[in-house]
């Protein structure tokens, strides 16, 4: 059944799976049941039988037949936790879809570098799988190899990948000393997402280097 608010459809939507991706990760599938949106957008998502709800960018492709988000399961988290306890006999609220970290359709020719950290990669999974015709770079700052979530769709050449812990990606620190320590396209549209530190010192950066504010946008997630 679908309802509408001031703010946009609320639904029920069953669940198809849930699937672990590395420690800590996963991707919960739900039915699609219509729902549109545009890629890069979130929708906010809660167990049926609980009042609390939280945001989740869509991971899969626009064009899929089904919705995907990638969580990551916070210890203490109030939905989280509740989210990766899922099967396919249960369903979950979803409300939205919502936000406007999307590239409009005259934008698509330009070059963009996308930068995350932890599911931040989630709206650029989505964006890559839904326009394949992308000029992008992605740098995505994690921890750890095994939280590289969804690497397989982007091109290899395209992907700088800055581990903290281990040191197997392409660059051993963190994204924003990856960026202070790279040459700035300052003509590329810069789209940030993940943790609010990552992305107020990237902004810095990308400002002191002469990206124009016009060209920075961004999805906070905590
Ligand atoms: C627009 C938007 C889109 C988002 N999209 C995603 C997404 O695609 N995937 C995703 O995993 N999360 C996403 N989030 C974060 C998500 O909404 C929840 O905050 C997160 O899942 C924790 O919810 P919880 O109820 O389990 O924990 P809560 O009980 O709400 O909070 C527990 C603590 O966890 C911290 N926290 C929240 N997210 C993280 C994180 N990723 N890593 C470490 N600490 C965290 C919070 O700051 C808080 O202190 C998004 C947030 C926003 C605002």
């Amino acid at each position: 059944m679908t309802s509408t608010t001031s703010a946009g459809p609320i639904a029920r939507h069953a669940v198809s799976r849930v699937q672990e991706l590395a420690e800590g990760a996963f991707v919960l599938r739900i039915e699609r049941n219509g729902l549109d949106f545009q890629p890069g957008q979130y929708i906010s998502i809660g167990p049926t039988d609980d009042v609390n709800m939280r945001e989740y960018s869509v991971y899969s492709p626009a064009e899929a037949p089904y919705l995907e988000v990638l969580v990551k399961e916070i210890e203490t988290g109030a939905v989280s936790r509740r989210l990766r306890q899922l099967t396919p006999a249960d369903s979950v609220t979803v409300h939205g879809p919502f936000g406007f970290f999307v590239i409009e359709p005259a934008q698509r020719t330009q070059k963009f570098v996308f930068i995350a950290t932890g599911t931040g990669i989630s709206p650029f999974h989505c964006l890559v799988t839904s326009y394949p015709e992308l000029d992008y770079r992605v740098i995505h700052g994690v921890r750890h190899e095994y939280e590289l979530y969804g690497h397989e769709v982007f091109a290899a050449e395209r992907v700088v990948s800055c581990l903290t812990r281990d040191t197997t990606g392409t660059y051993h620190g963190r994204v924003t000393s990856h960026l202070r320590n790279s040459p700035i396209d300052t003509d590329a549209l810069y789209y940030l997402c993940g943790n609010c530190d990552m992305i107020y010192e990237v902004f810095d950066i990308l400002k002191d280097a002469g990206v124009p504010p016009e060209n920075l946008f961004a999805e906070v997630y905590f």
